[in-house]
């Protein structure tokens, strides 16, 4: 079949959180001709295989926390059977499915054309996409935006490690196991942990060092894994896996070493969460010469122009190392307005951009860590102001059952200007937000102080610390 030619001034590739918002808002509002592709689902990574379902899955982790912890507060809740896992994927599934359908309308409402098939390069200006029926359509486009965003790193090359899922297949498990074991300490892995042991799983933690969640402030780092622990997650540090069997009855056998030496874990689940990588294989990226990093990412500036000049790159595709659907979003918004809204210097600004993991308890984290403030600014002009307490939340409940709440503000130079935050405890997912306004506005630790302290609740204490 001769493939169909098609012409437009925004092509967007992928169809997920940044590629959504910048077509949407370059046709919508700015009436440019924009096509979007997409491969596999609408909404991309965070409504089907992250944020979405993860918080869905949060949510109920949360609640059967809550169950328990109702007993100290008098209630007699007692659960006469375990977590329906089945029914709660199939109403979680359903959910995901009608905002597939909500994207598509808003597509449609925004004058967005869309197919639904796999794009690749022919040239700079020309996109080949192998539509569902094997149509081959050829675009030539004025302007190419790569939004194809990024996967699961593949399992590790040991005997039996494709054995594992990934964070995609937590996604697809139809039944709840009861035991499982994840390996990897960024923030999917420790949210994954936390949900499945919330909800009842034996949950068997493998990382490499002595705590997760490295890259955050080592407050955040050292309180959670400590809490993980007491909560009763199995933490196996210094950890490697050498080998994954098959049991033959659905469940595998981990072989590992940690801490405490060699040793084996017989799991129903075996998940891989060791990071992600650009979504490129099928893009036929090198025809266009659109330089990468040495991960793979495409190399892009502050106006996420690639090197090439009309092909541009955001969300998790791209070398800004900030995965996060509002960020892709942003992003995507602000190229459109840039590139058909005539706002010449429209851009998003990578600083201070706040985020949280969905971690039990959550955490939130803006700006710099202790370590990366003292480098920038020397230990003498850095000011950490520190709290850890236990939430009033807990005063009905016994020493063991109690939960810790930390808060930690940086400040620089004389004016103590905030340029860190980080928080854990019940709600910090909820009360970064608001503070990230004002630390974004330039706020100094006076300004946090001049500000009225709500009363009784965990975030008063970040505007009275001493
Ligand atoms: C488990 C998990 C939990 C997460 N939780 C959060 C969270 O709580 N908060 C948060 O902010 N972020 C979270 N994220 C990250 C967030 O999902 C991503 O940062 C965001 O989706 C990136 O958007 P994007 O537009 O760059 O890419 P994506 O949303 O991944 O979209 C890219 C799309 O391009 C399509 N595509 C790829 N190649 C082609 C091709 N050749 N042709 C056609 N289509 C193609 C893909 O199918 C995909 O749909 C989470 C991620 C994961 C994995």
């Amino acid at each position: 079949m001769a493939p169909i030619h098609k012409e437009c001034d925004y092509l967007v590739i992928g169809g997920g959180s940044g590629g959504l918002a910048s077509a949407r808002r370059a046709s919508g509002m700015y009436g440019a001709k924009a096509i979007a592709i997409e491969n596999k689902r609408l909404g991309g990574t965070c409504v089907n295989v992250g944020c979405v379902p993860k918080k869905i899955t949060w949510s109920a982790a949360s609640i059967a926390e809550t169950i328990k912890e109702a007993k100290a507060y008098g209630f007699s809740v007692d659960t006469t059977a375990p977590f329906d896992w089945p029914m709660f994927k199939k109403k979680r599934d359903a959910y995901i499915k009608r905002l597939n359908g909500i994207y598509e309308k808003n597509l449609k409402n925004d004058k967005v054309e869309y197919l639904h098939g796999t794009a690749s390069f022919v040239d700079t200006h020309t996109v080949k996409v192998l539509l569902d029926d094997n149509t081959e359509v050829s675009i030539k486009a004025k302007k190419i935006l790569v939004a194809v965003g990024g996967h699961p790193a593949p399992a590790p090359n040991i005997p039996g490690g494709k054995l594992g899922i990934n964070s995609d297949g937590f996604f697809d498990l139809e039944t709840q196991p009861k035991k499982v074991a994840i390996v990897g300490a960024g923030y999917i892995a420790v949210e994954f942990a936390g949900m499945f042991h919330a909800l009842g799983t034996e949950t068997h933690l493998f990382i490499r060092h002595d705590t997760f969640l490295r890259t955050f402030d080592p407050m955040v780092s050292e309180k959670v894994t400590a809490e993980y622990e007491r909560q009763g997650v199995h933490l196996h540090k210094s950890s490697s896996q050498s080998k994954v069997e098959d049991l033959g009855d659905g469940r595998l056998r981990v072989h590992y070493t940690d801490s405490n030496g060699a040793g084996s874990v017989e799991v129903d689940t075996l998940l891989w969460a060791i990071g992600r990588t650009p979504e490129l294989e099928k893009l036929n990226l090198g025809v266009t010469n659109v330089a990468q990093n040495a991960q793979g990412h495409i190399k892009t500036d502050d106006y996420q122009n690639t090197n090439v000049e009309n092909i541009f790159a955001l969300g998790d595709v791209c070398d800004r190392g900030y995965e996060l659907t509002p960020v892709a979003i942003a992003a995507g918004r602000r190229l459109a307005d840039r590139l058909f809204g005539g706002q010449a210097d429209a851009h998003l600004d990578y600083n201070l951009i706040p985020s949280v993991v969905f971690s039990h308890p959550t955490v939130g984290s803006i700006g710099l860590t202790e370590p990366q403030a003292r480098k920038q600014y020397g230990d003498e002009n850095i000011k950490v102001y520190n709290s850890s307490f236990t939430a009033m939340y807990y005063s009905m409940m016994e020493a063991e059952e109690k939960g810790p709440t930390s808060y930690k503000v940086i400040c620089a130079g004389k004016e103590e200007k905030v340029v860190g935050m980080h928080i854990l405890g019940i709600a910090s997912d909820e009360i970064l937000q608001g503070f990230g306004v004002a630390i974004k506005m330039g706020a100094t630790k006076a300004d946090f102080d001049r500000c009225v302290a709500i009363h009784p609740t965990s975030a008063e204490e970040i505007v009275t610390m001493k």
